[in-house]
């Protein structure tokens, strides 16, 4: 069972301090060379915080204008993934993944990238997508849909009400996981399936993937919980590629401890190793186990 966790914190105040950009940018330096070249800084930086992170980056990629939840997007295309999707990019997510696929721009300054949308146009531009390309499947990638909640929920209600698609959330659910009311408000949509994709097999591993306080990964164990509790249909995945089998177990085991079919359920994730992302884990040091090559991704993955 995953132990019980405090409401999360507001933006600014106290506790650890804000970053904005990826503190863990020169981490090999640490290693090899016994010190930041940029700062002088003799050890890594503490662990950031993953939900006041989220909360900051939601002030930058979303506002109210009168009666309208805006939110930052800057890609609106059909995908080829769970069989064709129409997929709109949003920008902005509180984690750092070593292993994103997304630009640097896009990680470390969402506020530069794309503009501001209304639900209702997002939702038919997505619906025009799926139209087009006979898709029934949406959904939001490119950084964190569940960062602008009023946003978001305000979107799958033009999507229910447009009749006939699915919509899929892809979220790394730590906001979901230190808010139980978010899984209730996601609860009234018949069109959502969730699925939350955990960064690694445990604590361990989602610092070593993310730079974030390990806690994180408890956050998404519970937002697991949470939709289940709410009854939301969802699945976890893990990316799996930097674990070695003793620690998938294990995650199946914790899995089973929430509920039984989550660990039935769970989606293996392996790195598809984009000249961006072979860049970014080389900067970071990271040695995946398992990847597939852009061209050669086995057709069942997709
Ligand atoms: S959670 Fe997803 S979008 Fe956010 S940094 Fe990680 S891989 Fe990128």
């Amino acid at each position: 069972m995953e132990g019980p966790r405090d409401a999360p914190p507001k933006g600014g105040g106290g506790g650890p301090k804000l970053i904005l950009c990826n503190p863990w940018r020169n981490a090999p330096f640490f290693k090899r060379r016994g010190g930041d070249p940029h700062t002088g800084a003799t050890r890594p930086p503490r662990p950031y915080d993953p939900v006041r992170r989220h909360l900051a980056i939601e002030g930058l990629v979303s506002k109210r204008e009168g009666s309208a939840e805006l939110r930052r997007y800057y890609r609106f295309r059909a995908d080829r993934w769970y069989g064709g999707i129409a997929t709109a990019d949003a920008s902005g997510c509180g984690l750092l993944c070593k292993f994103c696929w997304t630009s640097d721009r896009a990680l470390y300054r969402p506020a530069e990238m794309g503009d501001l949308y209304a639900p209702g146009d997002v939702a038919s531009r997505l619906a025009r997508i799926a139209d087009c390309r006979g898709f029934r499947q949406i959904r939001v990638s490119g950084g964190e849909p569940t960062i602008g909640r009023a946003h978001l929920l305000r979107l799958l209600d033009e999507i229910d009400s447009l009749k006939g698609y699915a919509f899929i959330l892809e979220t790394n659910g730590i906001l979901i996981g230190c808010d139980a009311s978010y899984a209730e408000d996601l609860s009234k949509y018949k069109c959502l399936h969730a699925r939350v994709s955990l960064k690694g097999c445990d604590e361990e591993d989602f610092f070593a993937l993310t730079g974030a306080d390990p806690e994180g990964f408890r956050l998404q164990l519970r937002a697991l919980g949470n939709l289940l509790d709410a009854g939301v249909e969802c699945h976890p995945a893990v990316m799996a590629s930097f674990s070695p089998p003793s620690k998938l177990e294990a995650l199946a085991d914790r899995l089973r401890g929430i509920d039984r079919g989550l660990a039935n359920a769970l989606e293996i994730e392996e790195l598809i190793l984009y000249d961006r992302v072979a860049a970014r884990i080389k900067r970071y040091g990271l040695k995946p186990l398992t990847f597939h090559m852009p061209g050669r991704i086995p057709r069942e993955l997709i």
